[in-house]
């Protein structure tokens, strides 16, 4: 069996080009422009990329977007007249403050003072509370994404038995609540999960978010089933194995570097029924996600 490899760019394209004609709408009937404010903190040039994709794909679909770029060493009481001045701006309806922050500002005080209200990126105390217990309000944007992969491809999760590997709070968790209110059996395993390969064999839906390339191989997929691959692992040229060299020869030669998931794609596609690859899968999910959170507060906010 070769798995379908599911394009998360053409899935993010989909979903970018419905957010457009529901901002469009909103602007014509009710006047309204959906506003993102994103506060990025000190130069870490991963945090820059992503920002600016955000800020790209907000110009792409009719959003504005205010990026409010802050120093290094500022104190964590300056930055949180920040986040209060954008949570009384009526123009911006999502604010989002890109991670990592610096050592010396406490990530969670930042981010619980964000108002539940524009918490597009889902991760106030209060929307987690809703999220566990199915109550409409903004998902966290990589775990809506992947249920929309698995709902674009037709699949029901209903009655599925899935497996999740990771149980942070930003993927593991949060995704397991949403497989669970869509009716699946779930399995979070972590690294002290005993007999890892034999739980995700298991799996109709596996969903990986280690942070460790190649983690999954064959071994441990069940023939058909969906394979979901979160992690993002960049490989140095000087790290990488013959196999690797040969297979992203043209990243290599471009960059000295590829990125690679927590699934061995190669071995895992022979099996698979579907696979996500990366890049290219889930992480344009997770800005089109974003679009959806922000225009739906947007629409709430009238
Ligand atoms: P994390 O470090 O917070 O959590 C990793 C989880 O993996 C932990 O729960 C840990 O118990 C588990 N784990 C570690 N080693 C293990 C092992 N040997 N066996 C089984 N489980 C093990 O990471 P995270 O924030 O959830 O991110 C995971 C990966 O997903 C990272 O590579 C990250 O870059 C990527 N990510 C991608 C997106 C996206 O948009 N595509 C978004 C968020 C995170």
């Amino acid at each position: 069996m070769t798995a379908n490899i599911i394009d998360g760019r053409a899935l993010a394209a989909q979903i970018k080009e419905e957010v457009k004609s529901g901002v469009e709408k909103l602007k014509s009937e009710k006047g309204i422009v959906p506003g993102l404010g994103v506060i990025l903190v000190g130069e870490n040039p991963a945090s820059e990329v992503y920002v600016r994709n955000k800020a790209r794909a907000c110009e792409c679909v009719g959003i504005y977007s205010e990026t409010i770029k802050l120093p290094e060493d500022i104190s964590e009481e300056e930055l949180l007249n920040y986040v209060d001045k954008l949570n009384n701006r009526e123009d911006i309806h999502g604010i989002l403050v890109q991670l990592p922050l610096p050592e010396h500002i406490n990530s969670e005080k930042i981010l619980f003072a964000i108002s539940p209200d524009k918490d597009v990126d889902g991760f106030h105390p209060i929307n987690v509370g809703k999220l566990t217990t199915g109550e409409e309000t903004f998902y966290p944007c990589t775990p809506s994404g992947i249920i929309e992969i698995i709902k674009r491809q037709g699949i029901e999760i209903k009655g599925k038995e899935a497996v999740i590997i990771g149980r942070s709070n930003i993927v593991g968790k949060p995704v397991a609540f949403l497989l669970l209110h869509n009716h699946a059996t779930v399995t979070i395993c972590h690294s002290r999960t005993v007999d890892l390969p034999k739980v995700a064999k298991r799996a109709d839906i596996l969903i990986v978010a280690v942070g460790k390339p190649f983690i999954v191989t064959d071994e441990y997929v069940k023939p058909g089933a969906i394979v979901i691959d979160v992690g993002i692992n960049r490989i140095k040229k000087e790290d990488a194995s013959e196999e690797l060299l040969n297979w992203r020869k043209d990243a290599f030669e471009k960059r000295g570097s590829t990125l690679v998931g927590d699934v061995d794609f190669l071995k895992v596609k022979e099996i698979a029924g579907y696979l996500t690859p990366v890049p290219g899968g889930v992480g344009p999910l997770t800005v089109a996600m974003l679009m959806k959170n922000t225009l739906k507060s947007a629409k709430k906010s009238q």
